[in-house]
């Protein structure tokens, strides 16, 4: 009997190369032999929800329930991390990993959960001293520790990263302007209306908005001080804050011959094209999507871990939503929330005070919605999209 445990490695410790050690780890539970789990990060320290790094840009310390475990957890769970350590190539043929200290790692299985960062466009000054973006706690920190009240930020891109990052900042006392290049705030998940609406929002709170304008160049000498526009105005600033989208994060699996497209290719099982290799979440692509959310990631992360262990989970495609808690709003939004117009959907819209709803339906079934305000029906919502009910079953939940 071949009694040797399988060692699964997991390059990640965000939030799909935690789901995936999660799920591992529950199986090793029940199992007469356990698989060996290592996980391997760039960061230190514990996993953490990523999303709240905006948040703390305004805070005295971390916000509460920002660490997923503590590190003790991982030594309960017999998981071995290794923190600050880079994984700088795999050799498919022998199974092994080079690590940052050129030391190497032998694995049966592997989980790439590498995430994605966030595009620079190669604009000139992008490189100056105070361009900054926010991906990782240790760029939260450098961020803190550079910003001052009275001070004027420029934040490229109007997606609800930039405009959470521009709003934590206001709250900082700076003055904040935002550029976004597309006509209106969030096309990808608001209609022209509900964006109008939102757009009413964020005004009020102080922020400058300007849409239907490209960044050509972020100015400055050594440190920034400006930011030029693709109309030729110029605007002053001793920050800037790049916020235009991520890129998925197929360092690895490129050196090492994996199918790519915009990220690691993967079947339902999250396996990739070596049947040792899974990936999940922000760096890898299923069905043509990756919508490089936190659900996503959790979800798939699962997938790929029991598939690891030789189990046979399937994933089903996340529908993409945001929640957005914040500029004194509360914002959701899901599915295809009227990307055709008005005119091509069957449509319900209340609107009471502050409180918006419009729900689209095409074919007698709910394809999305948008809730402002009052969001308190997401869930119901939610429901809606993943039963197919129709305009009127949604209304009556
Ligand atoms: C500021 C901010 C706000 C966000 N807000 C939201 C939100 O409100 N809602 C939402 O759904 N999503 C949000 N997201 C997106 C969400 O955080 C990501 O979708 C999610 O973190 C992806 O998880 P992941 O595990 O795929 O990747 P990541 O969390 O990026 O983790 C990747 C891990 O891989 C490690 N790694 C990479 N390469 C190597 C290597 N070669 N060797 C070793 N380790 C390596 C990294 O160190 C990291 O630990 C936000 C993201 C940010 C940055």
């Amino acid at each position: 009997m071949n009694s040797k445990k399988t060692h699964i490695v997991i390059i990640g410790n965000g939030a799909a190369g935690i789901s995936a050690a999660e799920s591992i780890a529950e199986i090793n539970h029940s199992e007469v032999s356990p698989s060996e789990i290592t996980l391997i990060s760039t960061e230190p320290g514990a996993v953490y929800y990523r999303p709240m790094l905006s948040e703390y840009l305004s805070e005295e310390s971390l916000p509460k329930r920002f660490y997923l475990h503590s590190i003790d957890w991982y030594t309960e769970n017999k998981i071995r991390l290794l923190q600050e350590t880079k994984v700088s190539s795999i050799d498919r043929e022998s199974k092994t990993l080079t690590l940052s200290d050129d030391t190497s790692l032998i694995y049966d299985k592997l989980i790439l959960a590498t995430g994605s960062y966030n595009f620079v466009p190669p604009m000139p000054g992008a490189a100056l001293k105070n361009v900054k973006n926010l991906r990782t706690l240790e760029d939260a920190e450098e961020i803190r520790s550079i910003i001052k009240a009275g001070k004027k930020a420029v934040v490229i891109g109007g997606g609800l990263l930039g405009l959470e990052l521009g709003w934590q900042l206001l709250q900082k006392g700076i003055s904040v302007t935002v550029v976004e290049m597309m006509e209106r705030l969030l096309p990808r998940q608001l209609d022209t209306e509900a964006s109008a609406l939102f757009l009413e929002k964020v005004l009020d709170t102080g922020m400058n908005i300007l849409t239907g304008v490209g960044t050509e160049a972020i100015l400055g000498e050594e440190a920034v001080s400006g930011v030029k526009l693709s109309n030729g105005e110029t605007i002053p600033a001793d920050y800037v804050f790049i916020s235009i989208g991520v890129r998925a994060d197929v360092g690895l699996a490129k050196a090492c011959g994996l199918n790519l497209n915009r990220g690691i290719l993967v079947d339902g099982r999250m396996c990739t094209s070596d049947p040792s290799i899974f990936a999940a979440g922000d760096c890898a692509e299923f069905d043509g999507v990756n919508y490089a959310i936190w659900p996503e990631a959790t979800a798939q992360g699962k997938v790929a871990g029991i598939n690891a262990t030789g189990g046979n989970a399937l994933y089903e495609q996340t529908i993409p939503f945001n929640i957005y808690h914040g500029m004194n709003l509360r914002l959701f939004s899901i599915g295809d929330a009227g990307s055709l117009g008005d005119s091509e959907y069957e449509i319900h819209r209340h609107r009471d005070g502050d409180n918006f709803e419009k729900i689209f339906a095409k074919n007698n079934q709910v394809v999305g919605g948008v809730l402002m305000g009052n969001i308190s029906r997401s869930a119901k919502l939610k429901k809606a999209l993943q039963s197919r009910l129709s305009l009127s079953e949604y209304l009556a939940l």
